[in-house]
């Protein structure tokens, strides 16, 4: 076990003396080493906090999704979890009860509870680069002319990496310039534009958070709303304008399939008593029991909640604004009593947005 540890503190030191992101081509496999490398190492990282704080604030893009254990489990994010757990179970299990018919009918499902398995199929037409660019530029200038100069301010800093190894892209920043990058993966489909889409509204809210970028990334239960508001409105333009409508309602579907497997996660480990949700080890065999192994309890609260409140977003646009000049990181039942946003407005948008897209 020691010896890993030092193999691994070796690997680290390597990398972080070789990491430039403005050296494209070797970077990406840099930061591909070092996720394969600490997810692997996670427990035994954990365990060298001395090292683990030193690395942590010495190099700018180890605070990157790197240390899986930190983002999985950050302390406070969870305790505020567990202070607002009688809000989380009632709001989570009024939005199940309002939506559980209408996902049944969309899943061809009889119980809730197999939503877990249900899968959609994501077969999506292939689309050329050039066309994926002018497509992604007639959007931005048409519809979002901020995320445009997001968007050139990046490509001109060099700060967008494609990848096509891992299937998942991602925001990340640099904590000495404190500028914020991101990895997207390709695959030549419209997903390629949902990805940039919902990354630039990633980077948005890093620059309106600034000074806590950390706090930001790490620990905000609402890390996912705007990038979800903004994948919405994309939605709705496609489908508006009849392009690659069936590739979208596949998309939509996923999220719609992830978002609802995690409010029912997210209603059952509320109605846990404080006592066990203060134990890791009893969540993990909890939840491991009867879903799958990898369960990440924070990325379900923050996907879950991301696409619920993007979604609703998306049909109250005239809330968004309200919405985004306020600073929320934590999960507080007054942000959206003062943004009047309850379970049944959301039921409704969802009713709503679903008759639209003819799933129901
Ligand atoms: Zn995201």
């Amino acid at each position: 076990m020691k010896n890993d540890v030092n193999k691994l503190k070796s690997q680290i030191e390597f990398l972080c003396k070789n990491f430039s992101y403005y050296k494209k081509e070797h970077s990406f496999d840099l930061i591909y080493s070092l996720r394969n490398l600490t997810s692997l190492y996670s427990d035994l990282l954990n365990e060298e906090l001395v090292y683990y704080n030193k690395i942590k604030s010495c190099h700018p893009f180890l605070i990157m999704k790197v240390y899986y254990r930190d983002i999985k489990y950050p302390k406070c994010f969870f305790n505020n979890f567990i202070y607002n757990k009688e809000f989380h179970k009632n709001f989570m299990s009024n939005i199940i009860d309002g939506l559980g018919y209408s996902l049944k009918e969309i899943f061809s499902i009889d119980n809730l509870e197999n939503l877990a398995s249900c899968e959609v199929d994501e077969l999506t037409s292939f689309i050329d680069n050039k066309k994926l660019n002018s497509l992604l530029f007639n959007y931005f200038e048409n519809n979002d002319k901020e995320a445009l100069n997001i968007y050139q301010e990046l490509v001109n800093d060099n700060r967008i990496f494609e990848s096509d190894e891992i299937r998942c892209s991602y925001t990340t920043y640099d904590i000495i310039n404190r500028l914020p990058f991101m990895v997207i993966f390709k695959d030549n489909s419209i997903f390629d534009m949902i990805a940039m889409v919902h990354e630039i509204g990633h980077i948005k809210d890093i620059y309106r958070y600034n000074n806590k970028i950390y706090d930001y990334i790490n620990k905000s239960t609402f890390s996912e709303v705007f990038p979800m508001y903004k994948e919405n409105r994309l939605y709705d333009y496609l489908i508006n304008n009849n392009l690659y409508k069936n590739d979208i309602i596949n998309s939509f579907k996923v999220n719609l399939l992830d978002c609802f497997t995690g409010c029912i996660l997210i209603e059952k480990l509320a109605s846990l008593n404080s006592y066990y949700l203060k134990n890791r080890r009893y969540i993990q065999n909890f939840f491991n029991y009867d879903s799958n192994a990898d369960f990440n309890i924070f990325d379900t609260i923050t996907y879950s909640y991301g696409f619920l409140l993007g979604t609703y977003f998306s049909e109250n646009e005239d809330k968004i604004e309200y919405y985004t000049k306020q600073k929320y990181f934590l999960f507080n039942k007054r942000d959206l009593d003062n943004l009047g946003i309850n379970s049944k407005d959301i039921v409704d948008s969802y009713q709503k947005k679903l008759r639209k897209y003819n799933l129901i």
